[in-house]
């Protein structure tokens, strides 16, 4: 496999998915090649005085919907090909969940380690200023978000100096999402992903023909679960799983992994990390001091969160999961897809289920656009609504509804509650349609969600009139 690139293995998933479809080539070519990439370098001034030339880029996939969307990040390993092939990941992951956006990546060759904050903001502001002086930014154009090695704090500067170098007050803020609530961010974006890997799990476990196939019941309740990684989706997905009923008997994070096949407390787990650096040594659990080895523990669900290709040809064999949820980008390589495949494992694949985060961004830019919190107009009548209902059937059957009760059988939605409703109907949703095309095709999820996502970018570019 180390001889395609990621672009190449992108490319030859695509062809995979294309052959079930009967698009005419020309249309096929232009929904799978990346429409513009943007090449910059400029300079940085150091805090010691000295120049260093800062290599950076920004992939546009796909202009079929606008505006294009995706991560920013920074890492020293960061190159043309890379951005590129998550620029197109972005284009099929918008069409599975339905976001109306086109794909797109940026990436900044620099080990942040090797800066300080304030080179760090000097390199996202400068990134910001090339975007804007070539049109490769703005809230129908091309919206960034976090990725690797950035968060909050850079989009706070990218939407700063977006608005101070245009003349866009109104829609200023749309210009990247992931922000900081107080700058414009939306409620709920931080557990996105994790949150959304749990929807998407738990829709998978529902249906009964599938669990059948595993021999597994439906449901989350009588499931073991192990998760690699424990950063932000890992940690948020392990924590929705155990509340949704799951019992977590593995958690691996880079030092090592932890195994109890009678459960392990999240919560608990991260604050014995917290207080002692590390999850080893937790009260009654068993240490495996290799952490890849919590890949091959029995478990019925196998939630991989942390990096890219951890289940290879050598060890998809001995995985045990009957479920595998791709929380993680790439965390199976082709090869080990195909062992998994046949060993009948349902893998649920990263471009569905890791579009948490993309899906809550979507909302934090409606939310930017149309200048009102989610619920703000909706909360009080709700609950007014709620109030009269309530107090009317507890009136025709004679019951006193004690006053904490009351006050939680009607209150009215608030952001928080609207973003996870969202975000909870699309991967519902999403999850039913990639499973509709696997049965029908004969074939597996990925292909299947491959299959969605052309189908619904050739509807687009027909509907521009450009294909007939
Ligand atoms: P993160 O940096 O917050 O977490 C990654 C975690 O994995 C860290 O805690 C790290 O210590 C741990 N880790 C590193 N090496 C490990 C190893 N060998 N074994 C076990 N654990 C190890 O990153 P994240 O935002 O949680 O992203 C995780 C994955 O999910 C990535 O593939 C990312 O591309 C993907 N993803 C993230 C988002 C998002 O919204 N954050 C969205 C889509 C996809």
């Amino acid at each position: 496999m180390s001889s395609i690139s990621f672009l190449g293995q992108v490319d030859r998933m695509f062809e995979k998915a294309a052959a079930h479809t009967d698009h005419p080539e020309g249309l096929l070519k232009q929904i799978r090649i990346c429409n513009s990439v943007y090449q910059m370098e400029f300079p940085l001034k150091r805090d010691d005085g000295s120049i260093e030339v800062i290599k950076a880029w920004r992939s546009e996939h796909s202009h079929h919907k606008l505006p294009t969307k995706g991560g920013i990040r920074f890492a020293d390993n960061v190159n043309e090909d890379e951005v590129a092939a998550l620029a197109t990941l972005m284009t099929y992951k918008c069409a599975i969940v339905n976001v109306p956006f086109g794909g797109a990546k940026g990436g900044i060759k620099i080990n942040r380690k090797n800066y300080s904050e304030g080179e760090i903001e000097r390199i996202t502001r400068r990134y910001t200023y090339e975007l804007v002086a070539k049109n490769f930014i703005g809230p129908g154009i091309d919206v960034p978000a976090p990725d690797y090695g950035t968060g909050p704090k850079e989009m706070a500067w990218i939407v700063d100096t977006y608005r101070s170098l245009t003349n866009d007050p109104l829609t200023a803020a749309a210009c990247v999402t992931g922000k900081p609530v107080t700058l414009g961010g939306v409620r709920g974006r931080t557990e996105a992903t994790g949150l959304g890997t749990y929807f998407g799990i738990r829709e998978a476990c529902s249906y009964k023909e599938d669990m059948d196939k595993l021999g597994l019941k439906t449901g989350l309740s009588d499931k073991t679960v192990v998760v690699q990684g424990l950063g932000n989706v890992g940690y948020h997905a392990a924590k929705f799983m155990q509340e949704g009923g799951a019992t977590i008997v593995g958690l691996a994070e880079y030092e090592g992994a932890i195994y109890n096949k009678d459960g392990l407390d999240v919560e608990s787990v991260m604050a014995h990390r917290k207080a002692t650096g590390s999850i080893l040594n937790f009260p009654g659990a068993t240490n495996i001091k290799n952490s890849a080895e919590a890949l091959e523990l029995p478990c019925d669900i196998l939630i991989p969160a942390a990096l890219e290709s951890v289940i290879t040809g050598e060890n998809a064999g001995r995985i045990k999961a009957k479920i595998v949820g791709e929380a993680a980008n790439g965390p199976v390589t082709a090869d080990a897809d195909a062992t998994l495949l046949d060993q009948g494992v349902l893998i649920i694949p990263d471009v569905f289920l890791n579009a948490g985060g993309v899906t809550v961004s979507y909302f934090e830019w409606l939310k930017n656009l149309s200048h009102v919190r989610f619920g703000r107009m909706s909360k009080r009548f709700e609950q007014a609504s709620n109030e009269r209902i309530v107090r009317a059937m507890a009136d025709a059957v004679g019951i006193d509804i004690p006053a904490e009760d009351f006050i939680k059988a009607t209150a009215g939605a608030d952001e928080i509650d609207l973003v996870k409703s969202g975000l909870e109907e699309t991967m519902a949703t999403s999850y039913m349609e990639i499973r509709d095309i696997a049965q029908r095709v004969g074939t597996d999820l990925r292909t299947a969600a491959f299959i969605n996502a052309i189908d619904k970018v050739a509807v687009s570019y027909k509907e521009l009139g450009i294909f007939p």
